[in-house]
């Protein structure tokens, strides 16, 4: 497998033949991981010059399908330590046709630019007429008109919220994507970074064309009857909003409450009944669990004329724009869910430092001297006017927002409802105990990680803390094997052991379930070395006093049984390695 590496100071780049890292990391994560040790100076200021962003793909890609996403590694300007994110879209396919398992880019450009790769050759394209663009839709919409490659290339760019360095920026993939959480966005803006796009016309050579055929139908088929297929293609994510609603653990109101009354007009199935305009899908994607909404904004001076914006919709922005705000209108929902799309801010960070705002100017610790608008819970103009502020930062308080919740509650008070986990705004569960450990020790602070919450539901009874933390971290561990594969988690039930090591089989590895775990362990072992390098201390983890006082699916959460339970960890997992 290549490496492209590409020096932004110096408009350079080189390739290099990486295969022993694919052979020992297996792909994604793993090779993300070793990649960044190997190129950056891991004390280095997140928003400097010596930060170095990794995009990695996996063996499985394009061969298999739902092998469908690239990982982006780099350091966090959200939480001063390693960010990882993951994205869909075209990017990984794009990636891999043009050659490549992994794309560094290092350093930073003197003037604004977007980069354009096609298969071994790159061009540095001035962005200076587009660096001001705020919407990433429109940067979207130009570089694909200049570019060739349409239908197999991918546009990886930011909006307003990455060039203004609002720390919880993203990068949008083929408009509907997201390289999420943590902060890319910001840090492509701090290279001077618009955009990068990758156009790929290779191949690859099967070498066991026979078994290969046997083990993708078999793949396929686990894909189409799985539990993802039928949960995920019919209503999107946002299926969960109704179940989670009446489980008690839909976060409400900045996690004052656990049930939200208007859940029902926000949930996956009114969205289906009265918005859902189609379903798109990643590249290899049988499920198709991307869901776009219609919206219809009549014009203010003429009657019966409509634009239709369409706006892709998911669980998390639902949860962070709509519930954690009290957002119960659909047309106010979307009109959030298109602004932060607008900007390339990540959702949930962005509602959480909403929510958080709402309840300080509730409490007077912040005045509307600071906010310059009025937020109260179920506001959607007041929010709509407060993300504006938050990109352009017309005031410190708004520069202090866009630093993240954890920043914010340090100012200006607060920190008891301030929902960030190892600085990362909360995810959309307040399911358990599980969860919220989870948050803390997972490396990324992502529910994505160990999928608390959905241990949580699973248990019977409530095991001493050593046994939750110990779960959390073998779920983790295995997730590092399809971080590495890249696939997509709603296929970790079709990507058992058994099958990655048939998957593999057929494309001329030999490998065994037992191996792929013990290389999981290792990478999450790497992962975590990594992440302590780059500044992670355990006993910085901050315990919001909030999520024990509302209730959720297991009633009062304790505290000691979390700080036990960080105990443990920070003992077993963590100190071996320091
Ligand atoms: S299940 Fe959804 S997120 Fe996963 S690869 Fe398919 S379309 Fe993309």
């Amino acid at each position: 497998m290549k490496v492209l590496k590409i020096d932004l100071s110096k408009y350079r780049y080189e390739i290099e033949d990486r295969k022993d890292l694919f052979e020992e990391w297996i792909g994604g994560t793993g090779v993300a991981v070793q990649l960044l040790k190997e190129e950056m100076d891991l004390r280095a200021d997140p928003l400097s010059e010596e930060n170095v962003i990794v995009f990695a793909i996996g063996p499985f890609t394009p061969a298999y399908p739902l092998a469908s996403k690239t990982v982006a590694m780099f350091k966090s300007p959200l939480t001063g330590n390693l960010g990882e994110s993951h994205a869909g879209g075209r990017t990984a396919t794009a990636i891999a046709n043009a050659g490549y398992g992994a794309i560094i880019i290092k350093g930073k450009s003197k003037k604004p630019v977007y980069i354009v790769v096609h298969n071994d050759k790159v061009y540095f394209r001035d962005a200076r007429v587009i660096w001001g663009i705020a919407d990433s839709l429109i940067v979207g919409r130009i570089i694909a008109e200049n570019e060739k490659g349409r239908g197999i290339r991918t546009v990886m760019r930011i909006g307003g919220g990455g060039s203004n360095l609002v720390r919880y920026a993203c990068v949008t993939t083929e408009t509907y994507r997201h390289f999420g959480r943590l902060g890319l966005g910001a840090v492509f803006g701090s290279k001077n970074l618009k955009a990068l796009v990758v156009v790929g016309r290779g191949s690859r050579k099967i070498p066991n064309r026979h078994k290969y055929k046997e083990i993708y139908e078999k793949i396929l088929k686990l894909a189409l009857e799985s539990d993802a297929m039928k949960k995920y293609h019919l209503l999107g994510t946002a299926v969960n909003v109704n179940p989670l609603n009446e489980l008690g653990a839909l976060p409400t109101k900045n996690l004052k409450a656990t049930k939200f009354e208007k859940a029902e007009e926000i949930s996956g199935e009114a969205l289906a009944e009265h918005n859902l305009g189609r379903r798109i899908a990643c590249s290899h994607c049988p499920i198709a669990c991307i869901h776009i909404a219609a919206l219809r904004i009549p014009y203010e001076t003429e009657p019966y004329f409509y634009k239709t914006i369409m706006i892709s919709y998911d669980y998390e922005p639902i949860y962070a724009l709509g519930s954690m705000l009290g957002i119960g209108s659909r047309d106010g929902l979307l009109k959030l869910i298109h602004k932060v799309e607008v900007y390339g801010l990540d959702a949930m960070s962005t509602g959480v430092c909403l929510a958080w705002a709402t309840e300080a100017l509730e409490r007077g610790l912040i005045t509307e001297n600071e906010t310059l608008v009025k937020l109260s819970f179920g506001d959607v103009d007041g929010y709509l006017r407060a993300i504006d502020y938050i990109v352009k930062q017309p005031n410190e308080f708004y520069k202090v927002l866009a630093q993240g919740v954890e920043k914010a509650s340090e100012v200006y008070g607060g920190k008891e409802f301030a929902l960030a986990f190892g600085k990362n705004e909360m995810p959309g569960y307040h399911v358990g105990h599980a969860t919220h450990i989870g948050y803390l020790i997972g490396l990324r602070h992502s529910h994505l990680d160990n999928a608390g919450y959905s241990l949580d539901q699973k248990l019977k009874e409530i095991p001493p803390p050593h046994e939750v933390v110990d779960k959390l971290v073998k779920e983790e561990a295995w997730r590092q094997v399809l971080s590495s594969l890249v696939v997509c988690f709603f296929a970790r039930g079709v990507y058992k052991p058994e099958i990655v090591a048939e998957a593999f089989k057929a494309l001329g590895y030999e490998t065994s379930p037992e191996e792929l775990k013990m290389k999981g362990e290792k990478i999450y072992r790497e992962k975590l070395k990594l992440k302590i390098k780059m500044g992670f201390d355990p006993d910085s983890l901050r315990l919001p006093k909030r999520i024990f006082e509302t209730e959720c699916f297991q009633g009062r959460l304790s505290e000691e049984y979390i700080r036990e339970a960080l105990r443990y960890w920070k003992e077993k997992y963590v100190l071996p390695l320091v």
